[in-house]
């Protein structure tokens, strides 16, 4: 059992205190304080003090210390999954995903960053004469809001570039998953980043929400209700927010498909995670010719998944970490099943593993009306539909209100990216699902329509850390004086450069 009380802070104890529990086992993992907005406008303070000297630093001594990190974080990847299945009761080969998309992450960091963040030369009005850069900067306290389905990856996969770029944070971890956040930021300590440079608050959503008030910068990560009034909070105080919020991820299965890659690739893009995933597939569109073959190889693949509780690799399904998300898989299915569609296999809980344990399911001959076709459904539930054509697979994809990635799958590569081309989805995979361009660290990933706003990964991940500076440096040296742009010399100036550039635009 791990425990950060008030008390072990030197704190008042009669206060409210948010007890964490293990999905499987019912047991007490341990306690955390809910924070109050006194509390964390005072964490914010002492971040926003420290930050400076943070940033201050060179590049090369952040980097260094992230990378005492990347070692630590190996080093105590077994405490650190431990941690992580406590909390949610996820399989050990889903926390050690989480592990590696951290390493990837710095390891990207480490060759890209420098050449991102550096300074940029750009073109002047009067380039003989002027120079221009734009400058990366730090944009102060940097506050993260994350949800408990990927306690270890998703706060930190903001925390690290945020933290390099030279921002100080404060992370909200879900109050479901706080003890993950709390070890990793100790080991962020450790690796030598001040401790008011990383810090965590721990509560609920008042918590959340009290963050927003005093921060520079929001990266949220949760559902599009909670997106929705994140958004508007960080309106009122104009401060920049990304928001990555929930999906409805699409498959579109061709009739040129190779169908045991499509049909195993289903079942790894939905059933990662207990189908706990942003990103999962939650749609299958299959063109007619291959439709039956189809859900029978899907349901074989399914019937191999090895479902548990134990600690070993071969295990794919663990338990689902709420009961809220497990009763919306069995409403889509009772819904879907009750309009006409056929139960392929699974559906069934599992109650002699644990509580929250539930058989991945197939569902075949879905309609678009059904539930499981429209609302976000977080857990292990493939329902899959025939089409007639290409055309009908994008038209339906795109009806959603929800766009954060989606795949297809065809031998014919150039027809693969000429559909993905029409998806409104923030990323497309042809002949893969999503979790390879999230692992691919160089894409940016994020959604479109009611998926969010702005883009984890990338060089456009890291830039958003930042605010650009523009600094525009006149050599003019003839001390002639100049009032205003509308000056003589100056107009006749811009009348030869504009007819120059009209020629030679990139003079
Ligand atoms: P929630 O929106 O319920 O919670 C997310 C975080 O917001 C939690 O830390 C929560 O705290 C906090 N919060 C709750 N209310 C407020 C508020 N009013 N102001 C500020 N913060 C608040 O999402 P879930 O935790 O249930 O996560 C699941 C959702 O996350 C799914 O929709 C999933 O698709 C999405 N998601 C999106 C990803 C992406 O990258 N696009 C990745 C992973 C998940 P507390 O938990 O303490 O209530």
């Amino acid at each position: 059992m791990i425990t950060q009380t008030r008390k072990d802070q030197g704190l008042n104890p009669d206060r409210d205190l948010i007890t964490v529990t293990n999905p499987i086992t019912g047991a007490t993992v341990g306690q955390i304080d809910i924070m109050t907005a006194d509390e964390v406008r005072t964490a914010v303070g002492r971040a926003r003090y420290a930050q400076k000297l943070w940033a201050a630093r060179t590049f090369d001594n952040r980097l260094q210390i992230l990378r005492r990190f990347q070692h630590l974080l190996l080093q105590n990847q077994q405490q650190i999954i431990r941690i992580v299945r406590e909390e949610t009761g996820k399989a050990a080969s889903e926390g050690f995903a989480e592990v590696i998309d951290l390493d990837l992450l710095i390891s990207w960091l480490a060759g890209y960053a420098r050449g991102v963040l550096s300074r940029k030369r750009r073109k002047a009005l009067f380039p003989l004469i002027q120079s221009a850069h734009v400058y990366y900067k730090p944009r102060g306290v940097v506050g993260i809001i994350s949800p408990w389905n990927y306690p270890l990856a998703l706060p930190f996969m903001d925390a690290i570039p945020a933290l390099l770029a030279g921002n100080a944070v404060v992370l909200k971890p879900s109050e479901m998953t706080p003890f993950t956040s709390l070890y990793c930021a100790d080991l962020l300590h450790q690796a030598g980043v001040p401790q008011e440079i990383m810090q965590v608050v721990t509560g609920d959503g008042s918590t959340g929400a009290a963050l927003i008030d005093y921060v520079d910068y929001i990266g949220f990560t949760g559902s599009t209700a909670t997106g929705r009034k994140v958004a508007m909070k960080a309106a009122e105080r104009l401060i920049p927010c990304t928001l990555e919020l929930g999906g409805k991820d699409a498959m579109i299965v061709l009739r040129d498909a190779d169908i045991e890659l499509a049909a195993s690739g289903v079942v790894a893009g939905a059933m990662q995670n207990t189908g706990q995933m942003c990103v999962s597939i939650e749609r299958v569109y299959v063109e007619a010719p291959l439709y039956e073959k189809f859900v029978e190889r899907v349901v074989y693949y399914v019937s191999q998944l090895k479902i548990g509780s134990e600690d070993h690799k071969e295990i794919y399904i663990g338990s689902m970490t709420n009961e809220r998300e497990l009763l919306r898989v069995e409403a889509h299915i009772r819904d879907a099943v009750e309009r006409g569609a056929r139960l392929m296999w699974g559906g069934s809980r599992r109650p002699d593993l644990g509580p929250l344990f539930i058989e991945p399911a197939v569902l075949a001959d879905v309609t678009p009306e059904m539930l499981v076709m429209q609302e976000e459904t977080f857990g292990p539930l493939i329902p899959i539909m025939k089409v007639e054509s290409a055309d009908e697979a994008v038209r339906l994809t795109n009806e959603s209100e929800y766009g954060l990635s989606s795949s297809v799958f065809t031998r014919d590569l150039k027809k693969g990216v000429h559909v993905g081309l029409q998806l409104n989805t923030g990323d497309v995979s042809v002949n893969r699902t999503s979790a390879v361009v999230i692992a691919s660290q160089s894409l940016p990933w994020g959604g479109q329509k009611n998926s969010g706003i702005g883009r984890r990964n990338g060089p456009e991940g890291l830039l958003r850390f930042v605010t650009t500076q523009s600094i525009l440096v006149d050599r003019r040296l003839d001390n002639m004086p100049s009032f205003m742009i509308t000056d003589t010399l100056t107009l006749s100036a811009i009348e030869v450069i504009r007819r120059i550039r009209r020629v030679f635009p990139y003079f």
